[in-house]
């Protein structure tokens, strides 16, 4: 390793273990997942490598990078051909639903044939934005569940203010095919009906917003081997950071805020995250 780059490490490092109190760590390495980052998005740009070192270096044993659009999901494999614990998700977020076509689809289906690619998504409902016609989100959506179940892949559901219509959608998929609903903001209701399918549910850093009780509750009666962690980097920053650019290594936070509601100790949490995570992804 050349020096000036050993360096810039060594100060990163520095500076995490500056703050590991303040996101009141346990001193011993972990062995989370973070099961939904960006890496891809220009955020990351000027810094990637950096993010993902550090990442590893705090204790993360893994991270799922999940692609929006093609080129993205294009991007995330290129991302996880680099690196070894990166493993990848290819899809159509809904936002860009109104880009899927046929051949976009088949493109999808020749990059989920690397080996590094663990689920088909994001996919879903948004009509939170509405950045696409909802009519085209359900057809990119299902079509894109089709191809999960060709591949025999889990799905990676993204859900914005459209919970009947994703729940009604994957259910008529029954348990065909399953995967997990990402950053989930439904009710303790919603999430009873997902697990009874075989979803998990994955939980990001709003979880370690004081004013998130509704959150809370649901992370308190969810049962442990449906629960996985997240953080959405560069988005969904947890308490401790708020406003600034998330990362992989912030999923400590959450982390640390799940176990105290489950109230379990945090090595624990961790274990028993990361099993859900791997089983799921089947990554081992
Ligand atoms: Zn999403
Ligand atoms: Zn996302």
């Amino acid at each position: 390793m050349r020096t000036a780059q050993k360096d810039q490490l060594e100060i990163e490092l520095e500076i995490f273990e500056s703050q590991k109190e303040k996101l009141g760590l346990a001193a011993e390495r972990s062995n989370l997942i973070d099961t939904h980052a960006h890496l891809q998005w220009p955020a990351f740009d000027k810094d990637r490598e950096e993010v993902i070192e550090r990442a590893f270096a705090t204790g993360l044993s893994a991270i799922v990078n999940v692609g929006y659009d093609l080129n993205a999901s294009r991007q995330a494999v290129q991302i996880a051909n680099n690196h070894k614990n990166i493993y990848v998700v290819v899809g159509i977020h809904p936002h860009n639903a109104k880009t899927m076509t046929a051949s976009v689809l088949d493109s999808l289906r020749e990059l989920a044939q690397n080996t590094k690619v663990v689920a088909i998504g994001e996919i879903g409902l948004d009509y939170h934005r509405d950045l696409s016609p909802r009519a085209r989100q359900k057809e990119a959506f299902e079509q894109q569940i089709l191809l999960a179940k060709e591949l025999d892949l889990p799905i990676v559901v993204h859900d914005r203010e459209a919970h009947n219509d994703v729940l009604e959608v994957i259910r008529s998929f029954g348990k065909d095919v399953n995967g997990v609903l990402h950053c989930f903001s439904g009710d303790l209701d919603m999430a009873k009906k997902v697990i009874e399918l075989d979803y998990s549910i994955s939980i990001a850093g709003p979880v370690t917003f004081p004013n998130a009780r509704i959150l809370h509750q649901l992370v308190q009666h969810v049962p442990d081997e449906s629960i996985v962690l997240e953080t959405d980097c560069p988005f969904l920053t947890p308490q401790s950071r708020r406003g600034e650019r998330n990362e992989p290594m912030y999923v400590l936070e959450t982390a640390k805020r799940v176990a105290e509601l489950k109230g379990m100790q945090l090595d624990e949490l961790d274990k028993l995250t990361s099993q859900n995570s791997k089983r799921m992804f089947q990554i081992d």
